[in-house]
């Protein structure tokens, strides 16, 4: 029988509780119980995690790439050997069935051993030179200190590309993870930890948000953030960020467009994008959310769709057959609600679901919308939830207009039969990422990250790596 513990700090290589012995009462999603509790910092605590990633920092940029690549390694087997308990303090905290708690942590073991493989690539140039006698170079240095913040939906995940990305390319770093998910996010850290690396590398702390990233950005030791979120908070850290001249990456909302062709393969385009939006209760930044239908398949794709949102087993994620766990937590049961509300009320078709499961824990119905007017609130705002729209088009031109509308650009899906429609998607849908007749995002090697109002910057693939590497160029004239 596995326990969910309370959590401590993590600073200077020690768990610790808060200096001011506060903590934060941790919730049981499925049943809205108190499982525990976060030590919760305030700035005596942050400052003494900036004065170990400073020191951790001088320590980790001299150590071999090797080394690091080694300990990274280590890191991702213990995450590995470590997975069941994970798995359950995971499937407590934030309601996910417990089989998506396992995979959450094999990706992430993998995303280490990939970044651990990167750690020995960070190569730079040697430019030829004017005149002879003269060596011109490009070293890559790590950029310093990080402060990360990442949230609740992937409480690993999220984590482990910002942290992996960091201790690769020798910087330090101090997470702030998410309040309601915090033991995950410090099994991930106690791996590290566990594995030896050395004190003050990786830290971490909770607290009130705002609070913790107002210090940290503006704080002379930080050299970059990097944060996933809502774009509203996103916006502020990216301000904050620049009034400071820091490097920022920023991972925001979405609003995922999935265009369905009359040429594509339907079944498949069903089981797919169902088991996509459901995945985690919908609560995935690339979910796909805004479902355009061409109008001849359109009747037979709402009804197979609204057949495999009905046949969802939703329960606690630690019994055996669940396939949806509840909301992860009670701020996304009203926010649901009222998205559903509003566009019921705009005349927009209630297929199924739209309700609260019990009086017991955060569950809700996986819900079909259709015919949703584009004045409703959840064709502007990101669901986050159990939520599909599905409205109908008639062509390509029209399809485009509508999945471009939004100032998104995180994730988009496309189902079709022809190479020239999918060629033309390539190039006029406006996305960070395009996914054709599959879901093949978020793997370690392949870039992650949007544009327009989703953030900017990448958090996999070689590029993830460059953005905490600051290029040095040297000249030097023999003699
Ligand atoms: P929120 O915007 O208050 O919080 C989102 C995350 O950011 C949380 O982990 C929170 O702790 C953190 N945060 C909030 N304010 C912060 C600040 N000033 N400084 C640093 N971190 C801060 O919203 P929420 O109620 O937790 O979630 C609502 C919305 O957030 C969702 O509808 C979704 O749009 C977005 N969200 C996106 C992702 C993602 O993967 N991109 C993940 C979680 C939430």
């Amino acid at each position: 029988m596995h326990n969910y513990p309370n959590v401590q700090l993590f600073i200077n290589g020690l768990w610790c509780d808060a200096i001011g012995g506060e903590t934060l009462p941790i919730t049981d999603p499925a049943t809205e119980h108190t499982i525990g509790h976060a030590a919760l910092a305030r700035q005596p605590d942050l400052d003494l995690a900036l004065q170990a990633a400073d020191a951790g920092f001088k320590v980790w940029r001299e150590t071999g790439a090797l080394e690091r690549s080694r300990l990274m390694r280590k890191a991702a087997d213990l995450l590995r050997a470590r997975s069941e308990a994970i798995a359950y303090m995971m499937t407590r905290e934030q309601g996910k069935p417990l089989a998506q708690s396992r995979m959450e942590i094999a990706g992430a073991a993998d995303t280490i051993d990939w970044f651990a493989e990167e750690a020995r690539r960070t190569y730079g140039q040697v430019i030829p030179a004017r005149l002879s006698g003269v060596q011109q170079i490009v070293v890559k240095m790590p950029v310093g200190p990080v402060a990360a913040f990442t949230p609740w939906n992937f409480p690993i995940n999220q984590l482990v590309r910002k942290l992996s990305a960091a201790v690769c390319t020798g910087c330090s770093i101090i997470v702030k993870a998410a309040e309601e998910t915090p033991a995950s996010a410090a099994e991930l850290i106690r791996a590290f930890a566990d594995a030896g690396i050395p004190a003050g590398v990786v830290n971490l702390v909770y607290g009130v948000p705002a609070e913790i990233s107002s210090y940290l950005v503006a704080h002379p030791i930080i050299r970059k953030i990097s944060f996933t979120g809502s774009t509203p908070v996103g916006k502020d850290l990216a301000a904050l960020a620049g009034k400071h001249m820091k490097r920022a990456t920023m991972e925001l909302g979405g609003h995922a467009p999935v265009l369905i062709f009359d040429d594509a393969d339907i079944d498949k385009a069903i089981a797919v994008t169902a088991l996509a939006k459901y995945r985690n209760a919908g609560q995935v930044c690339v979910a796909p959310t805004r479902f355009l239908v061409q109008e001849a398949v359109a009747e037979r794709f709402i009804k197979g769709f609204i057949e495999a949102a009905r046949d969802i087993k939703v329960g606690n994620g630690l019994e055996q057959d669940t396939a949806m766990g509840p909301l992860a937590n009670g701020r996304r049961v009203s926010a649901l609600l009222a998205l559903v509300a509003d566009a019921v009320s705009q005349g927009a078709r209630l297929e199924t679901g739209g309700h609260r499961i019990g009086h017991e824990g955060y569950f809700f119905e996986p819900t079909v919308l259709s015919q949703v007017p584009i004045s409703a609130r959840i064709m502007n705002e990101e669901p986050f939830g159990p939520v599909a729209i599905i409205n109908r088009f008639t062509d390509f031109a029209e399809a485009i207009g509508e999945a471009n509308r939004l100032p998104y650009g995180l994730a988009a899906y496309a189902f079709t039969g022809s190479a020239q429609t999918a060629y033309a998607l390539g190039r006029e849908m406006e996305t960070g990422m395009l996914s054709i007749n599959h879901n093949g995002m978020a793997l370690a090697e392949v870039p992650f990250g949007g544009i327009k109002d989703s953030g900017y910057g990448t958090e996999g693939g070689s590029e993830a790596v460059e953005s905490y590497l600051e290029s040095r160029f040297i000249t030097q004239m023999n003699g």
